[in-house]
């Protein structure tokens, strides 16, 4: 498979009063051609921060980069001008946000931003592109949809703007669809219909994915890899199936407890797991989940683990992995 998008040891930090904040701290993972990656972890562990530094939609005056790269179709997006980016956002790469207003024109009518997204992706007809607005909107649930091509976006209901919001995505037929949690505030039937628009768009126009949610039901739906966050790092990744059947770092493990198959409900949510993570104004120098670990050595405290392969697919960042651990734990020792 080719690769779309490389996320390559990413470090982002906000500047508080209170000091430095680093929420993201060298984030590694890539999405291929055609695929749905999701990205799961509690809140505050860096996925929305994450995604929007895809896009560069950090807000300027407190976010740093301080180090990594972002290739999308090897072109490194954090050497983008402004302007470039503009032209990818919306375009190449469509985002669902949870705040639907962020990627709505409070200025311009529904039925005119959708049609003028229509236009430029697929060159149609000014009618052509308004019936297609029109099916758009009836496809993501929107009653009466050709009577409300003529609303701004300030006269739907919040729920109803964030369907607004992913008819636009998908009228881009975008390369890379960024969505953050975007069925959280929607009824179980919406939510449905638009899990399954995603998955008709990303077989029918081979668009990738990246689903960011708790949701762990939806991710057994819809993704084919996961990317497992903690404190700003990645932990453990895989093929969702191995993710779930035999995820190996302690804190996926514990993310899993309470989803023991792939045909749950959705709706099931992450169990919760005792403690809270670690302040990220003063990171521990050790495993960030140290403190929450029942499988903890001493190691652990002193050194931060390496993401390292664990099969073809897996790769998990934790001491019980090392050579040196399962020989010391063979020997009913701890490191
Ligand atoms: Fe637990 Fe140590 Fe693994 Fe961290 S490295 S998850 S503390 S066993
Ligand atoms: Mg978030």
């Amino acid at each position: 498979m080719q690769s779309l998008l490389q996320v390559e040891n990413l470090q982002v930090s906000f500047h508080t009063q209170a000091g430095e904040v680093k929420a993201v701290r060298g984030v590694n993972f890539s999405v291929n051609k055609g695929e749905a990656v999701a990205i799961v972890g509690e809140s505050g562990c860096g996925k929305s921060v994450t995604a929007k530094s895809i896009m560069k939609l950090l807000p300027g005056n407190s976010a740093e980069y301080k180090a990594g790269n972002v290739f999308f179709n090897n072109q490194n997006l954090l050497e983008f001008s402004e302007r470039e980016m503009k032209k990818l956002r919306g375009n190449r790469i469509s985002m669902i946000f949870q705040d639907p207003m962020s990627s709505l024109n409070p200025t311009s009518k529904i039925g005119d931003q959708l049609a003028e997204g229509i236009i430029k992706h697929k060159k149609v007809s000014r009618t052509v592109a308004i019936i297609q607005a029109i099916e758009l909107l009836e496809q993501v649930g929107i009653p009466h949809a050709k009577s409300r091509l003529n609303h701004y976006p300030h006269e739907f209901s919040g729920g109803m703007r964030q369907r607004v919001m992913i008819a636009m995505a998908l009228a881009c037929e975008p390369e890379l669809l960024i969505a953050d949690e975007p069925t959280t505030a929607l009824d179980v039937t919406i939510q449905a219909q638009i899990l399954a628009l995603m998955k008709q768009l990303q077989r029918k126009l081979n668009t990738s994915i990246i689903l960011i949610t708790h949701d762990l039901g939806v991710v057994a739906e819809v993704c084919d890899r996961v990317v497992v966050m903690y404190a700003g790092e990645v932990v453990e990744s895989g093929r969702v199936e191995d993710i779930f059947s035999q995820p190996t770092h302690p804190y996926t493990k514990g993310l899993m407890q309470s989803v023991p198959r792939l045909d749950m409900d959705r709706g099931s949510k992450l169990s919760s797991i005792i403690g809270s993570p670690p302040d990220l104004l003063d990171p521990p120098k050790g495993c960030s989940f140290y403190p929450r670990c029942e499988s903890a050595m001493k190691v652990c405290k002193e050194f931060s683990p390496k993401l390292a392969k664990i099969n073809l697919s897996q790769e998990s960042a934790c001491w019980l992995n090392h050579p040196l651990a399962q020989a010391a734990a063979s020997r009913g020792e701890k490191l």
